[in-house]
């Protein structure tokens, strides 16, 4: 017997060769189809006669009528079948052409009636429908139960081998079936409320619409759904963590205000805010849970150095009371080159107070104390970490993998637990969700949690994704710097460019080039014909082994965009053969990129090519130009990323950007740029050209799109939000709704939050 859980392969219209394309798409079970919902629809509810049809030339419309003639042909050209066939109805008739669907021979014929759905062209035989969708029908003005036409008709998000066709076909039937017994998965109270449509109805609405309204009011019932769902998971995850304890670290104005007075700069007022809340944070027994955001350059570093230092003494506090009581900082980035300068920097920061920090990356360990460093073996240093002997622990995931052990010391009245007091992730979602659960899984104590980002979250976002967090925001950058000159560079003022590159390397002064890859086709296909020797035949490229391969190589090479290893090339002799120049890009082994950096910084390079690896966080102060490359290749927001390389000191800044392809959109987009420096304002309007898509993380999250839309609309989320507060807070399993409980559990399989 099939159920609404029965596996489609089992269902003989599906069979094992489509369900193996439908698992593609998650398809697995009957239900699951069911909820495969259409990406847009084609409006055919107008049939109109074949008269009318034939004024209506360049439109779609939809006609029915009977076959009067059909003729099939192969011989059009050699691989092109050809039917041909003329309807007509009571007013007239018309010609079709279909061309390649052989099949259709055999499924219809004269005398049949179909209903047809397509554009009206004109050919040399005068006026005709081209390929329009079909249907049999019983007889001229029968509507009920069209599926391809006559009506709004579902198109569904394709891939090879499955078509909305298809998909209509196989959908309909089993709507028919088994659409009844799809259980009601929103609370009735909910329902109510909202007036939704009920979870059946719904189903058919989505699928096959009596009316746009009706696939409208469908369509509402499901944004709402998804983006409730979303809320329960992050809410849910919320609650977990409310009832593990985290250490108690008491707020130490002595400390605090020695750690600023050893700074050689004053905060800004939004750095002291921000601060403030996430050290009152940390002085509860409740784990901290919190999103540190700001700009590029807003400074975000110094006050998680803050809150780690504060944490680290109140556990040397603690020990002076007489119970010894190790506080640990652990301190993740997401690259190594970023440990490794979050090591220096903090290492620096805290060297006054006595407090020892260990780096832990791929290869390297490393250990500061008293402000002296010293390579050790990672067995020394995880052993140090294990006795308690560093404080505070700086690296990349190497840090949550096997063999990491935080000391466990401690005597906390709150129980036995791991010292580890305080997680602080650099951009966290290169990490995900599962080594943050990494952390908190099966313990008693957990970690207060310190996440930062510069990826601007719009308020839409910041209520969902990152719904379980608590929000500070560094708005303000620091006092000293001046807003970087971003110009859209025309190519005939490129050499101008080198020119104004040349001054600002003799002043001491650092370059970045950015480059959208590494190397160009042209390139590549050069080096395959130096390893696989000439290509002869008459046909330029077009020989077996180059199937691909376009005619020729220099038409390749105009318009392509620049390549790194290119123009290092040209640059390096051609341009400035007096500076001096490198590369630095992801192929690279991870010490070469690190020497590299840490070369450009003190100054003994002048001009850095690099390709998008400089994109997070890298601090070098001296570096005044950015210039990007095939700046239309790049996002908005990645683009502020680049600019926020420079501009690090109180120097004149700027940002050059190269296009290759000047189109409308990205013009717009790189106007954006021009016109803005804020992060925030670029990620709203990033949303605004490219759809919620472009936000950071949504393609990867798997979110369905229905919620991604109602990403857009903040009185949803806010709706959506509170009722999934209201639900939790009566009944925080959700026992009284097994549905639900069940549907959660699903989304949950599917979305993965970064
Ligand atoms: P981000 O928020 O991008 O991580 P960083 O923490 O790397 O920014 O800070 C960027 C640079 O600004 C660092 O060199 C840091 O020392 C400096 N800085 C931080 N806060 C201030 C401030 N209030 N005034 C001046 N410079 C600051
Ligand atoms: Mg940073």
């Amino acid at each position: 017997m099939i159920t609404l859980a029965t596996k489609i392969e089992e269902i003989p219209k599906v069979g094992v060769a489509y369900a193996k394309k439908l698992k593609k798409f998650g398809i697995k079970t009957v239900q699951d189809l069911l909820f495969y919902f259409p990406a847009r629809y084609d409006d055919f509810s107008e049939i109109i006669s074949i008269k009318e049809a034939k004024q209506r030339l360049g439109e779609t419309v939809c006609v029915q009528g009977q076959i009067i003639q059909m003729e099939s042909s192969n011989s059009f050209r050699k691989f092109m079948s050809l039917t041909q066939v003329i309807i007509q109805d009571d007013t007239g008739e018309i010609g079709i052409i279909w061309y390649n669907q052989p099949y259709l021979a055999k499924s219809l014929k004269e005398d049949d009636f179909i209903c047809v759905a397509g554009k009206i062209s004109l050919g040399k035989e005068g006026i005709y429908f081209a390929s329009p969708t079909y249907e049999r029908i019983n007889y001229i003005g029968e509507n009920e139960e069209l599926t391809h036409t006559g009506r709004i008709v579902p198109v569904y998000a394709e891939t090879r081998g499955v078509t909305s066709r298809w998909l209509r076909y196989v959908i309909k039937p089993l709507l028919y079936r088994f659409c009844e017994q799809i259980q009601e998965s929103l609370p009735k109270e909910i329902i109510k409320k909202y007036k939704f449509l009920p979870i059946q109805e719904a189903v058919w609405q989505l699928h096959f619409p009596e009316s746009f309204e009706h696939a409208d009011a469908a369509k509402a019932r499901f944004s709402f759904e998804e983006l409730f769902l979303i809320q329960l998971n992050v809410l849910k995850e919320k609650i977990k963590l409310m009832v593990k304890k985290a250490h108690a670290c008491p707020m130490d104005n002595d400390l605090l205000k020695k750690f600023t007075d050893s700074l050689p700069f004053q905060l800004t007022d939004s750095q002291k805010k921000c601060a403030y809340a996430i050290l009152k944070d940390l002085e509860k027994t409740v784990p901290m849970s919190r999103l540190l955001e700001g700009d590029v350059g807003s400074g975000k570093t110094v006050v998680a150095a803050m809150a780690a230092l504060n944490v680290v003494k109140s556990g040397h506090a603690a020990s002076a009371k007489g119970y010894g009581e190790p506080r640990q900082v652990a301190f993740m980035a997401p690259t190594e080159i970023l440990a490794k300068q979050h090591f220096k920097s903090i290492s620096e920061m805290v060297k006054p107070f006595g407090v020892t920090t260990g780096m832990l990356t791929g290869k390297d360990a490393r250990i500061c104390r008293s402000g002296e460093v010293f390579e050790v073996s990672k067995k020394s240093l995880l052993g140090d970490l294990e006795n308690g002997q560093i404080d505070i622990i700086i690296g990349t995931h190497s840090l949550i993998q096997k063999g990491v052990e935080f000391s466990r010391q401690g005597r906390d009245p709150a129980g036995a637990g791991k010292d580890l007091a305080l997680v602080i992730l650099d951009e966290q979602h290169r990490f995900g969700v599962e080594q943050r659960d990494h952390l908190i899984k099966n313990k008693k104590i957990v970690p207060h949690l310190l996440s930062m980002t510069a990826t601007p979250i719009p308020r839409t976002l910041a209520l969902t994704a990152y719904g379980d967090l608590d929000l500070s925001l560094i708005d303000e950058m620091p006092a000293n710097r001046k807003k970087v000159k971003t110009i859209i560079v025309e190519p005939q003022q490129r050499k101008q460019a080198y020119e104004f590159i040349k001054k600002e390397v003799s002043e001491g002064k650092g370059v970045f080039v950015i480059f959208p890859k590494i190397e160009s086709a042209a390139s590549k296909l050069a080096e395959t014909i130096k390893e696989k020797g000439p290509i002869t035949g008459s046909a330029g490229f077009a020989v077996q082994n180059y199937p691909t391969a376009p005619l020729s190589l220099s038409s390749l090479a105009i318009n392509e965009v620049k390549s790194l290893k290119e123009e290092y090339e040209r640059l390096s002799k051609e341009v400035f053969p007096d500076l001096r120049i490198t590369m630095l890009h992801g192929k690279m082994k991870a010490p070469e990129k690190e020497r590299i950096m840490l070369d450009f910084k003190k100054g003994e390079i002048d001009i850095l090519l690099s390709t998008s690896v400089v994109e997070v966080g890298v601090d070098v102060p001296r570096a005044t130009i950015m210039m990007i490359e095939g700046a239309e290749r790049f996002g908005l927001s990645q683009l502020h990323q680049f600019r926020g390389r420079v501009g690090r000191s109180d120097m004149q800044s700027y940002c050059f950007l190269f296009t290759t392809d000047p189109s409308m959109l990205n013009r717009k987009r790189l106007k954006a740029l021009v016109e803005s420096n804020n992060g925030f304002e670029l990620a709203e309007k990033d949303l605004e050209i490219r759809g919620p898509g472009s936000l950071y993380g949504t393609q990867q999250w798997g979110i369905p799109d229905m919620a991604m839309q109602g990403l857009n609309n903040i009185f949803l989320v806010e709706k959506t939000r509170a009722a999934a507060k209201e639900i939790l807070e009566k009944d925080p399993k959700l026992e009284k709704y097994p549905e639900l409980k069940e549907r959660l559990k699903e989304f949950q399989k599917r979305i993965h939050f970064e």
